[in-house]
């Protein structure tokens, strides 16, 4: 250890005492030496010794533009002289839905959520509704929340668990999902054409929806081979199975309108969340008038107290006129193929064998792959992952937050600056000797 953990290590060991594994998400356990943070500014965090970080994690993707982004929080003092929530509609709401309407193709109705869970969970239940049927079709490694009907084959499932890559099995995260949940979901592998193909030919009668982060947000940013998203909609077209696409980590992330605009195929549904408020819980559901218009009082339910509050939706409404009206989505992408590019370089100079995944906004680095182009979990759990573990934590020693597991991706927001990226790559190369050594 290079660097003084006296006071984050004390800090930790009070919120053991009080919270389970002293986090608020099992995701942000990293063990004995988990980072209490005290602050964030831009592209930095700095932990309870005042040790500064370069943020690539930025809280699983939603800081877009940067920690407490001035022009986001002004937006939101103003919100709040008017009070944060109310039994009513109000203002910034519609603001809201006008801009995504505006920059999402295929987003013709708006409704609102706090989370990405709430988000895909309403999504179901939409769909189900719109098809009366009950069947939910997910990719293997693919992660849609926190809830019992989707927490099956995420992208945690132990390597080897996932049955015969023919007819891959259905493998819950956690005790305490109700069996009955498993009958409700198929799973299917990504990328695989002929696999999908045949799950829906013999399920599509008892199938409401087809849920797919468009590229794979939490398996190192894989993304879809040419033509496999075209697929998926041919295929929910035929069968009139409700197509969800999954954008909390793509959305307003890798094009101002998500994947639905750079993959260039329409979803009936849409999950939206992080980068929505960049870090505010804002969280929402948009699709066509045909399948958001089952939506009604006494017949289908959403909703929620909080959903739609000013904060968020302040937040939001700043976030989205700044990504629609400046290049910061561009700085993002140029800033995120410099740090692919110079970490490829670094690593073909140590004579590792290497693959980096993903869009420069949200990318994946595996450590000896035993595929040249990975392009499904099975191949992510087949990369070198202590390796990985073992580079991150020599950066995080050196003030680079990385994540410990290459399954999440590098996030890029817009504060992140060119000297920002030349550093990260200084200490990646000497992390990456002293590893070797
Ligand atoms: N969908 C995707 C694609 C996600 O990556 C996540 C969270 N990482 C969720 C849904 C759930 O979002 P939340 O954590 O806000 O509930």
């Amino acid at each position: 250890m290079n660097r003084p953990y006296a006071q984050t290590r004390a800090t930790f060991q009070k919120a053991l005492k009080v919270m389970p594994f002293g986090v608020s998400s099992n995701f942000r356990y990293t063990g004995d030496d988990t980072l209490v943070v005290k602050r964030a500014e831009g592209a930095y965090l700095w932990d309870m010794d005042d040790n500064r970080y370069i943020d690539y994690r930025l809280a699983f993707g939603p800081i877009i533009l940067g920690h407490g982004d001035k022009r986001v929080t002004k937006r939101i003092v103003e919100a709040l002289e008017d009070g944060n929530l109310y039994a009513h509609t109000h203002p910034l709401e519609i603001d809201v839905a006008e801009r995504m309407i505006r920059l999402c193709p295929g987003v013709e109705k708006v409704r609102y959520a706090n989370s990405g869970t709430e988000a895909t969970m309403h999504a179901l239940r939409i769909a189900r509704a719109y098809t009366n049927r009950e069947k939910v079709i997910k990719f293997e490694g693919g992660y849609h929340g926190f809830y019992d009907y989707m927490l099956w084959s995420t992208a945690n499932m132990p390597a080897g668990s996932g049955g015969s890559p023919r007819s891959p099995i259905q493998v819950p995260l956690s005790s305490g999902m109700p069996g009955p949940t498993r009958d409700l979901i198929l799973i299917t592998r990504f990328n695989d054409f002929e696999g999908l193909g045949r799950l829906m030919k013999d399920n599509a009668h008892q199938t409401a929806a087809m849920i797919v982060e468009p590229m794979l947000g939490n398996v190192a940013g894989l993304m879809p081979e040419p033509g496999f998203i075209q697929h998926i909609r041919d295929l929910c077209t035929k069968y009139g199975v409700v197509m969800i696409m999954d954008e909390v980590k793509t959305g307003f992330r890798i094009a101002k309108g998500g994947a639905g605009e750079y993959f260039g195929v329409k979803a009936d549904l849409y999950t939206y969340a992080k980068s929505l408020a960049n870090g505010y819980p804002l969280a929402a559901i948009g699709g066509s008038n045909e399948v958001m218009g089952v939506i009604a009082p006494g017949q289908v339910a959403q909703g929620g107290t909080y959903c739609g509050n000013a904060v968020g939706a302040a937040a939001a409404s700043a976030t989205l006129e700044i990504l629609e009206t400046t290049d910061a989505l561009a700085t993002v992408e140029k800033r995120g193929k410099r740090l692919m590019q110079g970490m490829s370089e670094v690593l073909t100079e140590a004579g590792i064998s290497h693959a980096i995944t993903g869009h420069p906004a949200m990318f994946g680095l595996l450590l000896e792959p035993r595929v040249e182009k990975p392009r499904e979990f099975r191949d992510v759990m087949g990369s070198n992952l202590n390796l990985f573990e073992e580079i991150a934590l020599q950066m995080l020693d050196m003030g680079v937050d990385i994540e410990l597991d290459p399954r999440e991706p590098f996030f890029l927001c817009e504060a992140h600056s060119e000297q920002d990226i030349e550093e990260t790559l200084n200490k990646f190369n000497d992390a990456v000797k002293r590893v070797k050594r």
